[in-house]
């Protein structure tokens, strides 16, 4: 139930529109001012109500019926109404259309209202308001996926993400560079991002913003602004000062801010119970862009679907928070060492311990979303079933502990992060008590709403039980009642009941003639006529009636209390039990991927601080399955690459025709990278791999037409993105860069792009090209080899190998490849005879060796440092006052030559 709350201050709502209202308009219009953007569920009784052009939205949106009711000014009141019951399907509905929706409650009771004066209005006010970020009802979440609220600020050159889960409520707080900001903030998958309006008025970072797939919600600049954000931190967390919790940049406080202040109005004030923030340095984890993530159809396919990405091809996990687990663990990938390695112990030592494994996955199975049902009982929104939850939650975390005595080996420590696990599970003297008051005082399957109570055990409190014993007995009493009327009347009469006059008799008109007839002694009084019924009571009856609506009351009253002192326990609790919910979703995850690794036949790999790339035998998981599931053979690829260029080279040109599988060898080793450091097993015989800074990927594009960008143009774009970011310890896989352009051009960009990757960036790449020109590269610069993807004519037919071998391609199969599209045989015929009249000319292409464009060239010099340029950069100009400005202006003008 929504409890009033506290509420941020009130707007002062314009006196003109108030003019003439009626006071219940008043009301609402005062309501709606508050949250002017937001679609305004008015409560009246069984109903939320909508008005004016809120109405008219939601009729549209939702199929409901617009009608009117009265006059505002002259003019008619559109209006459409959703019943209470079925309201979450339709606030559901709202919400995916990007709707905000604003909860104004009855904060009393009708009666009471109307003890002020017949004309009072009930009180009501704003309880929250629901938008895509801040959702936690299980009906309108995805059990599998997090929904996170984000926000995203820059100040002073450094930009900074802010991310909270209302349903486990983790704050994560990340500090980058700009570059970086669309990576940290994809990385994250928000269904809603917070920004300032002067932000989002930015080109350049309107486009991260967008890509991070959440609804953007732009509010006031001043709200970002770091000294009254960081005092609304505080207030948030109930603490004197931030810096208890980490030395926080100041963009990373404005982001913290923005969370901050959207919290407070749209829970009304009534905050969630957040974990401090957790401070993650950019280098904690591997940057992969929005760009990037697209491509390799990480946790989605560009389509949008499920099916079909990487983590749904590899998640075996049986539990929601274990999915959640795995999803995060899959789209952030770790960069540390360490860390990494840590990861893979866990996923090792399980994927050793195959019955332990079965048995543990067996006892995840039966557990419930224990940091879901907490979050919605810490946030005021959860029922009995939630605390049941709870409790099944508990059990499960003290069978899962027990299965693990006796697992280690005595000489050899635990895992690192299955010890850590352990630990979490261990219950608290707090939680075994919560867990033993759940398990004496909550029956087995509670109901879903605490509202019509029959929840609490018979025999965990006494004075319940006596209520319970009253309403239950006197109820007997009346059925007695009813055989004693019959018997004693000679007439048939049925005891019912109803909301207005509680217990009556009822008999039928014909029937009652005579005692309607009776004189002031008879003992049953007359109460209401019908058509074909008449409706009597007796004093008795009124007494025993009186008597079960007061006990009825009153058990009500103490099963309410009851769930409130549990509520409230769990509240206290929310950390532990978040800290429980996470350690049982982690042990899932790590069972879940030593089990996808024995399945598939995976190997740990080898993670390093090398520059190393070396695949063995590697596959892609999800074309793998793909070509199984169509009865065909994959074809497994080696892949040696080293940032020194020791041994082998950098960059591998790959070449080879369309559909012999060069996207798919890209593809595979990016994915291979993105799995490793998540801490898995990988899909091949042997994998070394120095960690990665950055991933980019850019394989096959399509129009980014909804932004206004061509295909050519957004290649240019995401290029020149992998240009400026790329570094030594980075990984980039590129497909047919220059493709959009007319042919020279395209080369042209191309011979420049992998220049520049090898010498400048130096990053491991893996580069393909339809443009065999490109090959030559492997004997003019020291770190670059050949690869092409092998196919054969075969009896006039083309046959793909699938083989990644050292070597150029010698053609491209354009035409073969044509004629198997069915481009009609005179359309290939021709496309012939006009190859072999280009390939006698190839002279013309040879000359272009002699161009020096493609001569090589030496990089840039990074500019020098100077003093201007010194100068320039340690200017702060917020922070200048108008003389200081003056003053630096002229000391630059004197460093000028
Ligand atoms: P390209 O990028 O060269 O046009 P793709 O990578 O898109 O080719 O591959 C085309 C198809 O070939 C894939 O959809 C897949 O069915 C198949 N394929 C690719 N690589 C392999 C492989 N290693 N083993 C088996 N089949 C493969």
């Amino acid at each position: 139930m929504n409890a009033p709350v506290s509420h941020p201050p009130k707007l002062e709502v314009d006196p003109a529109l108030l003019e003439g209202a009626t006071p219940f308009m008043a009301q609402y219009l005062t309501a709606k001012a508050g949250q002017p953007d937001a679609i305004l569920f008015f409560r009246m009784g069984d109903f939320y109500e909508l008005f004016f052009r809120d109405a008219e939205v939601a009729a549209g949106a939702l199929g409901i019926t617009l009608t009117r009711r009265g006059k505002h000014q002259g003019e008619d009141i559109p209006m459409a109404g959703v019943p209470v019951h079925a309201m979450e399907g339709y606030l559901a509905r709202l919400i995916r259309l990007g709707h905000k929706v604003a909860i104004c409650e009855q904060l009393e009771d009708p009666a009471e209202a109307r003890k002020r004066g017949s004309k009072a209005v009930v009180r009501r006010d704003i309880v929250r308001v629901v938008t895509p970020g801040t959702l936690t009802e299980d009906s309108l979440l995805d059990a599998r996926g997090a929904n996170r609220l984000a926000a995203a600020a820059i100040r002073r050159g450094r930009a900074a993400v802010a991310v909270v889960e209302l349903s486990s409520g983790a704050v994560d707080s990340v500090a980058c560079g700009l570059e970086d900001l669309g990576a940290v903030l994809a990385a994250f998958r928000p269904s809603e991002v917070l920004v300032t309006d002067r932000l989002y008025g930015d080109e350049a970072a309107k486009g991260a913003l967008d890509g991070s797939g959440g609804v953007v919600q732009a509010l006031a600049h001043a709200l970002a602004e770091p000294q009254a954000a960081r005092a609304r931190v505080e207030r948030l967390y109930g603490v004197g000062s931030l810096d208890g919790y980490g030395a926080f940049e100041e963009a990373e406080v404005s982001a913290l801010g923005l969370i901050a202040a959207y919290l407070e109005t749209t829970q009304a004030g009534k905050v969630p119970a957040l974990s401090p923030p957790r401070r993650m340095g950019e280098a904690g984890f591997l940057a992969i862009d929005p760009a990037t993530r697209a491509s390799l159809e990480i946790d989605r396919t560009q389509r949008g679907e499920r099916e079909g990405s990487l983590l749904h091809c590899i998640d075996r996990t049986v539990t929601s928070g274990g999915a959640r687990a795995l999803a995060e663990r899959i789209s952030r990938p770790l960069r540390d060492v360490r860390a990494i390695n840590a990861q893979l112990d866990a996923v090792e030592w399980l994927k050793d311990r195959r019955d332990l494994r079965r048995t543990l996955r067996e006892t995840l199975k039966a557990s419930s979303d224990v940091a879901r049902a907490t979050a919605r009982l810490a946030l005021g929104r959860g029922g009995p079933r939630d605390l049941a939850a709870i409790r099944s939650g508990l059990k499960t975390a003290e069978i899962t502990g027990g299965l693990f005595v006796g697992a280690f080996d005595p000489l050899t420590a635990a895992p690192e992060r299955i010890a850590a696990v352990l630990e979490r599970l261990a219950p608290s003297p707090e939680l075994a008590g919560l867990r033993a008051q759940l398990t004496e005082g909550l029956v087995d399957e509670p109901p879903h709403l605490a509202r019509d109570g029959g929840y609490v055990q018979p025999g965990f409190r006494p004075e319940l039980d006596e209520a319970r014993r009253l309403r239950d007995d006197s109820r007997r009493v009346v059925a007695e009642l009813e055989a004693r009327a019959c018997a004693d009347s000679g007439i048939a009469f049925k005891i019912k009941h109803n909301a207005v006059l509680g217990y009556f008799l009822e008999t039928s008109a014909k029937a009652a003639e005579g005692l309607l007839r009776a004189g002031p002694d008879s003992p049953f009084i007359h109460r209401q006529t019908l058509a074909s019924q008449v409706r009597f009571t007796t004093v008795e009856l009124s007494e025993l009636d009186a008597r079960i609506s007061q006990a009825g009351h009153r058990a009500l009253a103490i099963e309410a209390e009851t769930f409130e002192s549990w509520r409230r326990d769990v509240a206290r609790l929310a950390q532990s039990l978040q800290a429980t919910a996470e350690a049982l979703a982690e042990l899932d995850a790590h069972a879940a991927l030593a089990e996808w690794a024995e399945e598939i036949g995976g190997v740990r790999p080898v993670v390093d601080d090398s520059l190393c790339f070396t695949v063995d035998a590697g596959r892609h998981p999800v074309v793998e399955a793909a070509v199984k599931r169509e009865g065909l053979p994959y074809t497994p690829n080696n892949a040696r690459l080293d940032g020194s260029g020791e041994g082998c080279a950098r960059l591998a040109i790959v070449t080879g025709p369309n559909m012999a599988g060069k996207s798919t060898f890209l593809r595979q080793n990016a994915l291979l990278v993105i799995l490793a450091q998540a801490g898995a097993f990988v899909p091949a015989r042997a994998m070394r791999l120095g960690a990665v800074d950055r991933l980019f990927s850019r394989v096959g594009g399509g129009d980014d037409l909804a932004r206004g960008r061509s295909t050519f143009m957004t290649e240019m774009v995401e290029t020149a993105a992998i240009l400026v970011q790329a570094t030594e310890r980075s990984f980039v896989v590129l497909d047919e860069i220059g493709r959009g352009t007319a042919t020279y051009d395209g080369l042209a960009i191309a011979w420049a792009t992998a220049e520049a990757l090898h010498g400048t960036n130096r990053a491991r790449t893996l580069f393909a090209t339809h443009y065999h020109e490109l090959a030559q590269l492997e004997t003019r610069l020291d770190h670059v080899c050949n690869l092409s993807m092998k196919a054969r004519e075969w009896n006039g037919e083309l046959v793909f190998l699938h083989e990644a071998a050292p070597g150029a391609a010698d053609r491209s199969y354009g035409v073969q490849v044509a004629r198997l599209a069915g481009v009609p045989p005179p359309v290939v015929e021709r496309a012939r005879e006009v190859l072999g009249r280009l390939e006698g000319e190839k002279a013309a292409v040879a000359r272009l060796d002699d161009l020096p464009l493609f001569a090589v060239m030496e990089p840039p010099a990074p500019p020098l440092p100077s003093a201007l340029n010194e100068a320039v950069r340690a200017l702060d100009p917020d922070s200048l006052s108008p003389r200081e400005a003056l003053e630096a202006l002229y000391r630059l003008r004197s460093l000028a030559h």
